[in-house]
């Protein structure tokens, strides 16, 4: 089973994704980490954030090690990481990546939930499952600097203006645009608590799962 679930910053779907990953036993990618990860190599090794090809030569030596650092979770390298998020090649590149790793999945993994901007529009067009979670913004960026706060971070001022910076960034790019895929289901989260998005979420892949027992046994001349 591969479950798409694709939305913008801070509306919840990296928490969505963990928790279709623990009850439906699946492996969890979360794409945003790749990009963030190449952000944060090109910051550190003063690569220009614009230069699509050193950009590319860059992300060709990302490895899972460098998924791992605590620092890829700043505000600085998710907008860094939204600007590089446009050039064509760099996302040709991570996409690669991203094919590669969902194809390795093994047991106890019984299918993987990816997380991301384009995973059903562009990486896994044939998901089993689409699910783009959204929210308002001024929501989204309460959210973040409540995760802020109790992460004892100093919260910064300009949240609500840096989340539609990087909407408007994400939405209006020429590669694989922030969009939810035509046959997406839409989860709205601005008015629920995480316990009851999550929640939601399960109860749309317990559909589709319940679905396909039906298609299943009526294939088979059940009832
Ligand atoms: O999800 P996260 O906030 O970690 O993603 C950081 C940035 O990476 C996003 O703002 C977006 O520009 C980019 N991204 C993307 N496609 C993905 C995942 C992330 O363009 N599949």
């Amino acid at each position: 089973m591969i479950i798409a679930v694709d939305g913008p910053a801070g509306a919840g779907k990296g928490t969505i994704s963990r928790a279709l990953a623990q009850h439906f036993s699946l492996k969890y990618i979360d794409t945003g980490l790749m990009y963030r990860a190449l952000a944060y190599k090109a910051l550190a090794e003063n690569v220009d954030l614009s230069h699509e090809n050193s950009l590319v030569t860059l992300a060709k030596t990302l490895t899972t090690g460098d998924l791992q650092l605590p620092e890829l979770r700043m505000e600085e390298v998710g907008n860094a990481a939204s600007k590089i998020a446009v050039l064509p090649a760099v996302r040709a590149q991570i996409t690669l990546h991203t094919r590669r790793f969902s194809q390795e999945i093994t047991a106890p993994y019984k299918g993987v939930v990816l997380d991301g901007r384009d995973i059903g529009t562009v990486v896994c067009p044939d998901a089993d499952i689409k699910i783009f979670v959204t929210a308002a913004p001024k929501v989204r960026a309460e959210r973040r600097l409540a995760e802020m706060m109790q992460s004892g971070k100093q919260p910064q001022q300009n949240m609500l203006e840096q989340i539609i910076e990087r909407d408007q960034r994400d939405q209006t790019r020429a590669a694989s645009p922030l969009v939810p895929a035509i046959d997406a289901t839409l989860l709205d989260t601005s008015e629920l608590t995480i316990r009851d998005a999550c929640q939601r979420a399960v109860a749309v892949v317990a559909a589709y799962q319940n679905e396909n027992v039906q298609v299943l046994r009526s294939a088979n001349g059940c009832r």
